[in-house]
């Protein structure tokens, strides 16, 4: 059975789209309760992206969907520029190759 996909820039469920973009791995940023923790990963093809971060892609809005995924993480304050600056690097690769998105029929 395949997992359901989630937005790869907020964790959403409501996946709209999917983004081609270059194969790579990296380290994936995660918030627990308390801390922040971080894990290997690999992300084979597309990126899945829901409608409102669709948007933010479409209009080049790099700042805008990092704080909405914050946002929505509840990070605590004193974790808001290390978090940003990682979530920078963790997007660099998709801003760098992602292709013309095609509507995800889930
Ligand atoms: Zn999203």
């Amino acid at each position: 059975m395949v997992e359901d996909p989630i937005c790869d820039f907020c964790s959403s469920s409501e996946v709209r789209w999917l983004y081609p973009a270059q194969s790579f791995s990296g380290t994936l940023i995660g918030i627990g309760d308390h801390e922040v923790k971080t894990q290997e990963f690999n992300s084979i093809g597309g990126w899945a992206a829901c409608n409102v971060c669709h948007d933010l892609i479409e209009l080049q809005d790099i700042e805008g969907l990092i704080t909405r995924a914050l946002e929505l993480h509840s990070v605590p304050r004193s974790q808001m520029n290390t978090l940003r600056s990682a979530m920078r690097d963790y997007h660099s690769t998709f801003w760098e190759t992602k292709g013309v998105p095609e509507a995800f029929v889930g």
